[in-house]
């Protein structure tokens, strides 16, 4: 929002961000995950060289999507039973599982420049901070508890395709997140990576579009249309939200707003906590 009623530049009621390759590097977090597990199964014994594994499993999320729950399963099913003789193979399924979590509790970490952001913004009064993610609702919802970004976030402005009905790339989806908040988009701002569903969707509602651009595997996707602005990271965002948007972004000493933090827990989150 304008410091003072006759600055000309635009308001700003709430911002939004994308989770996968915008608020932690989920590629890089996948390629450690995928090669600490290949390494797992064959320490119990498949004997397969890790880089053909590691081809054979890439070629499994791409035909079965990352959201599937037996990667594991179908790639061992594409090995000859020969190299795995004498091992159980629900034993080696399982090694491959475990590893793959021990990953996600040891690597998953966000981007420092958002968190570092998402905390300052948390402090500036009446401002929203919501999150429009596409994929499945507990997946999502564990990514933003493991990440630690939740306690910054307005709990009632995450919504999850999943959740929603609605998936990336339709407008509805962003639609409906400005609708249920009663905000109206040309005043929101969209933070995302990818020009197909995190730019071209919003712009067409006349939200303010962010892309983010830090070597994701999406960068060179063309769009239809352009973002509002590009940055690098989230240092670059504060800039442009403090200068084209007047935004006066407090310290982190300074009291924390009152649309966020604990004050009102969404139902069904409370269900999540003991299986983090
Ligand atoms: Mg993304």
């Amino acid at each position: 929002m304008p410091a003072n009623p006759t600055d000309p530049r635009p308001g700003l009621d709430a911002i939004f961000f994308d989770i996968d390759d915008t608020l932690f590097s989920t590629s890089e977090f996948a390629q450690k995950a995928r090669e600490a597990s290949v390494e797992a199964m064959i320490k119990v014994g498949l004997e397969v060289e890790k880089e053909v594994l590691l081809q054979e499993l890439q070629e499994v999320v791409t035909e079965f999507t990352s959201n599937y729950d037996h990667h594991f399963d179908q790639l061992l099913r594409r090995i000859p039973k020969r190299y795995f003789k004498g091992v159980n193979p629900a034993i080696i399924i399982a090694a491959g599982v475990v590893a793959y979590h021990d990953t996600k509790i040891r690597e998953l970490a966000p981007y420092p420049d958002a968190v570092r952001l998402l905390r300052q913004l948390a402090r500036v009064p009446e401002l929203v901070r919501g999150i429009i993610t596409s994929g499945l609702m507990i997946k999502q919802a564990e990514k933003l508890v493991r990440l630690g970004v939740y306690d910054l976030l307005t709990p009632t402005a995450i919504f999850i395709s999943d959740q929603i009905g609605i998936n990336k790339p339709n407008p509805k989806l962003y639609r409906r997140a400005c609708s249920d908040l009663n905000l109206k988009p040309a005043r929101c701002i969209y933070v995302g990576d990818r020009p197909r569903s995190d730019v071209d969707p919003p712009n067409a509602l006349g939200m303010i579009t962010v892309q983010l651009k830090r070597g994701g595997r999406h960068e060179k996707e063309e769009g239809k249309t352009k973002p509002s602005h590009e940055v690098r990271d989230f240092d670059e965002l504060k800039g442009i939200l403090e200068r084209d948007f007047a935004l006066a972004i407090p310290g982190d000493d300074a009291p924390r707003s009152g649309t966020g933090g604990h004050e009102a827990t969404p139902p069904g989150m409370e269900a999540l906590q003991p299986s983090v």
